[in-house]
């Protein structure tokens, strides 16, 4: 790419003939302009100046996102990795909560690590370091948390952003709740996010009990899965048709923090984890062999946790495609459901996903109260179970999503325009009160749907709370 000092003085790289890629070159986009911002005052001289950064124009993090969401071909790109401080604490150091505030490029990693120096931590820390606040912030995510909500913007107590003006405005739970959920469920298409000030709490050690578990009989293997997780504060699992991966996860209250389980060891589970997350067709000798022998692990969260460096296009990267189901009673017939549905798939055409990723996330706060994508509707939790597959670009893993989208939304399920794959007009809904055009690339376009006036309050009972809903 050719890079240089405009007119505006932001330092930007002007190529056509450079395509940008997520980071499991899966999906690739051609913007007219790409900017790595150095600044406020650049941001909001790209917002303005619409001639020389054409639309539609979009922030991204760390481009690890799996759908079109971060295309914006002949539009511009912020590159939001200049944006990568973390501002500081507030808050009495003696007291439960404190806040943190960081930029929008600051990865969970860097801030997990940050914060752990300090004996804080956010009660979210999903299973990849390497997305970044902006990101999740701005969208959605998940996270088999323990002891909090398990999505990062149950934890955001105020948000500054860059509107299609390029005014700087800023968000705070206290004055202006209902402006902040609906922001950060608009998918970026409300404005460029600066940075978010995310409610903290003393870090505690958990322990971690790992488990392989037969499929077999595939509603006996949900409700042993269910009657687990009883047992513990939170429950993580791989299902592949062979076998079943899972963690039970404890809170460790008083163990001291550095009284973790051997570093060594815990680098070697991350690495097993890293390979079995990204692949996901563990050999069963892995799964049957290995996993009932290994003693608990005491560990910070966040050190299990991976990231995912640079991939090429022949290694295997990992690709899912995103479903929550709000009513967690219907956890063993979706169980049973979904690996019915991907054996049939695979008499029909050869191919099954590698497994699913299944979390369960709590649904609290403000966010539950609304009707604004997802985590909303109704305090309780959330059950998320993602086919995964090893290769992006295949055929018959993307036919796969578009044929399992229709059967999951049947059984309850919310999509997202981030995380779920291959998704058609009327399987979410925009609201089109919070879209700006300067923003809007043709995959959001898709989505945008006139809320009715009342949709809202009238959809607000438990199998009805999902935007997809209000727009049928
Ligand atoms: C291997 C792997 C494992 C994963 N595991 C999990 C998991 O356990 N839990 C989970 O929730 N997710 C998971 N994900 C998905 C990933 O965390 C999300 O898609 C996340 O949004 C990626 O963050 P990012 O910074 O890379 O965002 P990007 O991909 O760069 O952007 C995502 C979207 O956010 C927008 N955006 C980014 N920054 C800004 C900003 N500053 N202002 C406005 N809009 C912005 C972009 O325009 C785009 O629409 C995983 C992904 C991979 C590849």
């Amino acid at each position: 790419m050719a890079g240089g000092e405009d007119a505006a003085g932001l330092v930007d790289k002007h190529d056509t003939s450079i395509d940008l890629a997520t980071w499991h070159l899966g999906i690739k986009t051609r913007p007219a302009r790409v900017v790595i911002p150095k600044d406020l005052s650049e941001v909001i001289a790209a917002v303005r100046d619409e001639e020389t950064y054409p639309s539609p124009l979009i922030a991204v993090g760390a481009m690890h996102s799996v759908t079109r969401c971060v295309e914006a071909n002949q539009g511009t790109v912020l590159y939001m990795t200049g944006f990568n401080r973390i501002i500081g604490l507030a808050g009495a150091f003696d007291s439960d909560v404190q806040v943190v505030r960081a930029e929008a490029g600051v990865t969970m990693a860097a801030l997990h690590a940050w914060l752990l120096a300090r004996q804080r931590e956010l009660s979210f820390s999903p299973e990849i370091g390497d997305a970044t606040v902006g990101g999740l912030v701005t969208t959605m995510c998940k996270d088999s948390s323990v002891n909090g909500p398990g999505h990062l913007c149950a934890l955001v107590e105020a948000l500054t952003y860059v509107d299609h003006e390029g005014n700087v405005v800023r968000l705070s739970r206290e004055k202006d709740e209902d402006a902040l959920e609906h922001y950060m469920c608009s998918y970026s298409t409300q404005g460029i996010t600066l940075d978010a000030t995310l409610r903290c709490r003393p870090a505690a050690l958990i322990r971690t009990r790992f488990h392989s578990l037969m499929v077999g009989n595939s509603r006996k293997l949900a409700e042993r899965m269910l009657k687990l997780r009883a047992a513990c504060d939170n429950v993580w699992a791989v299902i592949t048709l062979d076998g079943c991966y899972l963690e039970q996860r404890w809170a460790a209250p008083g163990r001291t923090l550095h009284r973790t389980s051997p570093r060594l060891f815990l680098a070697i589970m991350r690495r097993i984890r890293y390979e079995l997350i990204l692949v996901a067709a563990v050999p069963k000798m892995v799964l049957w062999g290995t996993w009932g022998w290994l003693p608990d692990l005491y560990h910070h969260r966040s050190l299990l946790v991976n990231t995912y460096p640079a991939v090429t296009a022949q290694q295997a990267r990992l690709d899912f495609s995103y479903y929550e189901y709000s009513d967690i009673s219907r956890f063993a017939e979706v169980v049973e459901g979904a690996l019915r549905f991907a054996r049939d798939f695979k008499r029909d055409t050869g191919f099954a996903p590698s497994g699913f990723g299944c979390y369960f996330v709590k649904r609290e706060g403000a966010r539950a109260k609304l009707l604004a994508g997802a985590y909303s509707g109704s305090e309780g939790w959330s059950f998320v179970m993602d086919p995964l597959c090893p290769d992006p670009i295949d055929p018959r893993w993307l036919a796969y999503c578009r044929a399992f989208t229709p059967w999951a939304i049947a059984r309850g399920a919310r999509t997202s325009l981030t995380q779920t794959k291959e998704l058609l007009p009327g399987q979410y809904a925009l609201d089109s009160r919070y879209v700006r055009p300067r923003f809007l690339t043709p995959y959001y376009a898709q989505f945008v749907t006139e809320v009715k006036p009342g949709a809202e309050a009238a959809i607000r009972s438990p199998d009805r709370i999902c935007y997809t809903a209000a727009a049928q």
